[in-house]
């Protein structure tokens, strides 16, 4: 692709027929980068930025002001641009700032209204004060100076746009490669999971959001180098639709597919010129015909193109295995490995939890602790509010009273990530994973919390960030390979929508295990499987906790599972504790005898 983007760069622009041909191709590769800035939000990320296209308008404006006679300020060529980028980068944080917490369709509304909102403002803010230029923008500006070489001639200025898109094109490659990627992805496919695996969601998003607008608005100020002149019209929102459809075609998230949507839809219209008003017709027939036959996207899914990428589970002949079969040999022998048992050491301590939703007691007055190293079942039929409990541990709900301690640290009011980041992993009783991503990049996100490299680290993969993917990777090897012959049959690189249920369970957990966490809350783990799969997870339950040292909080309806893990169970009934103890206890209590039978109260 980096020789793709050299061809442009470097040959293209020396024969092209004409000065015509010469523009449209720059244009392109504005679009290009235009669409790749969009893909990181949209496409990575999720979300619906109709503002997009103003940081693309704030971008070209601010270039317009510092280069020109417009305030006198004769700011160089290379200064200009990043100042450029850096004032779209904090229009789009402070929009973000407000709105970013909105979803779905309230975001895209408060978006497009900033859009039009400083359309309005570039259309008005030519009296008392001339500071836009209003309908007639703004033009003559200084020749573009790279040092000394001036950029005037159209080759010249193809070359320079292509080797600013191929920059951009770099920065999202290593950005989708990274930790930071991977957590937008986690926040695209499933926010709240994501939030309950560490991602400190709300500032990933405006992260995502702020590097978006930085690169519209570094595009902005090429492109008006590029145009002499910028009007309010360059920024409307025909534009943004443009710019959506070139990453919607190109297949959202897919950065190869996007820079073809990108050329495809910017050649497209102006290759048909010559057949007159047939042209917008064939321009959108060809439009429906691709979201009709490719709705992923141009490239998305393509057998030879997407065989082409390196698979992470080659054996060294190239051959392609089953990742247990090729990972399971490095399983090291646990001869003189430790055997964990029940410490009397009280970690987890709630006291008097209750919370009510509406009229309901979903959590009456409970109280728990939770030892080192204990397995602890928590039982109680449908909506005893055993669910409700994990919600509350793991900070996605608040109790209404009482507190939640773990180790020192009171955690009433962490909120999820913080939970995890503290030790405290859970997994979801109605499976929360990544479905789109795969079984590696599922379990990989969890490292999030784990790693701290941040922007220039992973553009520059310095050192930090080289020792954190290469231990990510590690260690995600190293979970999944725990599971040994269990998860059987997949490929690490295989969507885990495609897993059977008992495998998307095993991945659910280890995707837990990833976080490092002390104590795991396991929410009906065996719910779906069959008693061979149920026999196989209790033992992997168990040997979590011998082998491995984990702390376990699991919520069981299967109760020959809970007999054979469980140090203490706790039984639960509308909310409430009705009894605790060992299986055995527990199981001969009349209470709970008649909570399972379902007869109301004792005789
Ligand atoms: P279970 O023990 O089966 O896991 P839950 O904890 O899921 O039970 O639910 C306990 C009770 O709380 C149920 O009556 C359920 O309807 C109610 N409940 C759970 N979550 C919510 C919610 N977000 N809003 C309203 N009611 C809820
Ligand atoms: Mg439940």
């Amino acid at each position: 692709m980096t020789a793709f983007f050299v061809f442009c760069l470097v040959l293209i622009p020396r024969i092209l027929p004409n000065a015509y041909w010469q523009s449209i191709f720059s244009i392109t590769g504005v679009y290009v980068m235009l669409s790749l800035g969009l893909n990181i939000v949209a496409g990575f990320t999720g979300l619906l930025d109709l503002a997009y296209i103003a940081f693309f308008g704030i971008g070209g404006y601010t270039f317009a002001f510092l280069c020109s006679n417009h305030f006198g300020i004769h700011l160089p060529f290379l200064l200009a641009l990043p100042v450029c980028a850096l004032v779209a980068m904090i229009s789009g944080f402070l929009l973000g700032l407000t709105s970013i917490r909105l979803k779905g369709d309230y975001l895209a509304i408060v978006t497009l209204a900033f859009a039009q909102i400083f359309k309005l403002l570039l259309l008005n803010l030519d009296a008392p004060v001339n500071i836009t230029g209003g309908v007639n923008g703004i033009y003559a500006f200084d020749t573009a100076k790279i040092f000394s070489f001036k950029i005037s001639s159209p080759e010249n200025y193809s070359t320079w746009i292509w080797a600013c898109a191929l920059f951009v094109f770099v920065i999202s490659f290593r950005l989708k490669d990274s930790r930071i990627g991977r957590g937008w992805n986690a926040i695209r496919e499933d926010e709240l999971a994501a939030n309950a695996i560490g991602i400190n969601v709300t500032r990933m998003k405006l992260f995502s959001f702020a590097t978006g607008a930085m690169i519209a608005g570094f595009a902005g100020g090429v492109f008006a180098s590029f145009q002499g002149s910028v009007f309010p019209n360059n920024f409307d929102f025909q534009q943004l639709v443009i710019v959506y459809c070139m990453v919607i075609i190109g297949g959202l998230g897919n950065i190869y597919g996007v820079v073809a949507g990108a050329i495809v839809l910017s050649v497209l219209p102006e290759a048909l010129r010559e057949y007159g008003g047939l042209r917008m017709m064939i321009y959108g027939a060809a439009l429906v015909a691709i979201m009709a036959l490719r709705p992923q996207g141009l490239f998305s899914g393509i057998p030879g193109f997407s065989k082409l990428m390196r698979r992470p589970d080659k054996d060294e002949t190239g051959e392609l295995r089953a990742s247990t079969d090729l990972y399971y040999s490095l399983e090291t022998d646990d001869g003189n490995r430790k055997t964990f048992t029940r410490e009397d050491l009280p970690i987890l301590n709630i006291q008097n939890l209750s919370l009510n939703f509406g009229g309901v007691k979903a959590i009456d007055d409970l109280d728990l602790t939770l030892h080192k190293n204990e397995i602890l079942s928590i039982i109680g039929p449908n909506g005893a509010g055993k669910s409700t409990l994990f919600n509350v541990i793991s900070g996605i709900y608040k109790g209404d009273k009482g507190s939640v301690t773990y180790r020192d640290h009171d955690i009433s009011y962490f909120k999820p990530h913080e939970v995890v980041r503290l030790g405290i992993a859970r997994t979801f009783q109605n499976l929360r994973l990544f479905n789109e991503l795969s079984v590696l990049e599922n379990v990989k996100i969890s490292r999030f919390c784990r790693t701290k490299a941040f922007f220039f680290s992973i553009l520059l993969n310095l050192k930090l960030n080289r020792k954190e993917e290469a231990e990510t990777d590690k260690t995600v090897k190293q979970i999944l390979n725990m599971f040994g012959k269990r998860l059987t049959g997949y490929r690490f690189d295989q969507k885990v929508k495609e897993l059977s249920y008992a495998n998307r369970r095993r991945v659910e957990i280890a995707r837990a295990m990833a976080t490092d966490p002390e104590i795991l809350l396991l929410d009906e783990p065996s719910a779906g499987m069959n008693p061979q799969e149920t026999i196989e997870m209790t033992d992997f339950i168990k040997e979590l906790r011998d082998k491995f040292g984990y702390t376990i909080l699991v919520i069981e309806h299967k109760l020959n599972l809970v007999k054979a893990v469980s140090d203490h169970v706790l039984v639960m009934d509308f909310g409430k504790k009705i009894c605790e103890g060992s299986y055995e206890t527990v199981s001969k209590n009349p209470d709970v005898i008649a909570a399972y039978l379902g007869k109301k109260g004792k005789k």
